[in-house]
């Protein structure tokens, strides 16, 4: 038996991309971000239910999740939008990887290489990530037209604060800086077939920046992109219903009784106010249940909340029962997900650990099984 587990709905999974797919239309190209084992769900597992739920695109961070893919055999349209190394480029071609390409090395390499392959050049649009500035441009494409096995598939920026701001005035600056560049490569003689610039908040947000291509993320996952952005939406009166795929599981471990005064776990950092009853539970940080949430997290037991007391060790965690009858060994317990009435969700678990949902569910420590549930 396994100490802890995840289960991923696979109907959330579904219905979240058909709400993506009703939100872009048919004409659309709709690539789902599984990077980050997908958002921490798993990404094999996770990609197959997408891509069967009609999803076009995956996107990737880097070469060993498209070998991974490839390796199950999922045979869809993958884009690496991370780095990929010169000395990985061959293989990335290899396995039919479309490349997000910014450098004059990359598109060098790749030309010397010879095989054809789809490139989606980024632009630096204000985000001052990756990406080529407009004013690079015309270098960039004298090289790229040098190689005949190179194809400009696509045309891509990335946003950088839609979740964090009502205003979109700094986003709509970015798309004004992107048209231009598509229009510097059109002159040039090259116009490419997929313009791409929107993630989750700006597929919800911004049907502007759809163009024929949408990169949603944590959206597929049924998670939203930030409270503003919730806001946001309701505010423009778009009503759609993002549904979280994941929960994440555990057992009891032991169940004590403890007396009024008793110190709880490392640094005796909770002292029990009277007489009651703990639980031990078999997860720590080395999980991803990270040490902030030390007196902080809560989790649900026989369908009640019990707050985290003490220090979160390496792979323990122990919780208040005292208000929870009959908590017996190896009841279930919830850490993320529902139970009963009652919900932990991803973003609670974010607020008490002074993050972000994205990285509450990426955190979760990769070896854990996820298990797709009906
Ligand atoms: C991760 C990522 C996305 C998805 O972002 P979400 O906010 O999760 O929707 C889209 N585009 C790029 C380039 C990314 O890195």
């Amino acid at each position: 038996m396994e100490l802890t587990w995840i289960e991923i709905s696979k109907e959330a999974l579904s219905s979240n991309v058909k709400t993506f797919r009703g939100l872009v239309g048919k004409n659309v190209k709709l690539a789902v971000a599984v990077k980050a084992n997908a958002y921490g769900h798993g990404l094999v597992q996770t990609s197959e239910v997408l891509l069967k739920a009609g999803t076009d695109f995956l996107c990737i961070n880097a070469l060993y999740e498209a070998e991974t893919l490839r390796m199950a055999g999922i045979k869809a349209p993958l884009l690496i939008i991370g780095y990929t190394p010169l000395s990985d480029l061959k293989k990335a071609v290899e396995l039919k990887c479309d490349l997000t390409v910014y450098n004059l090395e990359t598109i060098r390499e790749l030309g010397k290489i010879g095989k054809p392959v789809n490139l989606h050049l980024k632009i630096e649009t204000g985000n001052h990530r990756q990406g080529v500035k407009p004013d690079e441009l015309p270098k960039v494409l004298a090289e790229f037209k040098k190689h005949k096995n190179l194809k400009m598939a696509g045309l891509s920026t990335h946003f950088a604060n839609l979740e964090d701001r009502i205003n979109h005035k700094y986003a709509l600056y970015q798309l004004r800086q992107f048209k231009k560049a598509y229009r510097i490569l059109e002159e040039n003689g090259h116009a490419p077939h997929y313009r791409h610039s929107a993630n989750t908040a700006a597929a919800i947000l911004l049907p502007e920046a759809h163009f024929n291509f949408v990169r949603v993320g944590i959206g597929a996952y049924g998670l939203w992109p930030s409270e503003k952005t919730l806001l946001a939406a309701e505010h423009a009166g778009i009503n759609i219903k993002l549904t979280p795929a994941l929960t994440w599981k555990t057992v009891v471990a032991q169940v004590k009784d403890v007396d009024k005064g008793a110190l709880i776990g490392y640094g005796c950092t909770y002292e029990m106010p009277k007489n009651g009853r703990i639980a031990v539970l078999p997860i720590g940080y080395y999980d991803g249940y990270v040490r902030l949430l030390s007196s902080k997290g809560h989790v649900l037991i026989h369908g009640k909340r019990a707050p985290v007391i003490g220090r979160v060790c390496m792979n323990m965690v122990m919780v208040d029962i005292t208000h929870i009858p009959n908590v017996k060994l190896e009841d279930e317990v919830v850490l993320i997900g529902k139970q009963g009435k009652k919900r932990v969700s991803a973003e609670e678990m974010a607020e008490n650990s002074q993050t972000i949902n994205y990285e509450v569910t990426t955190r979760i420590n990769e070896m854990i099984s996820r298990h797709l549930v009906d």
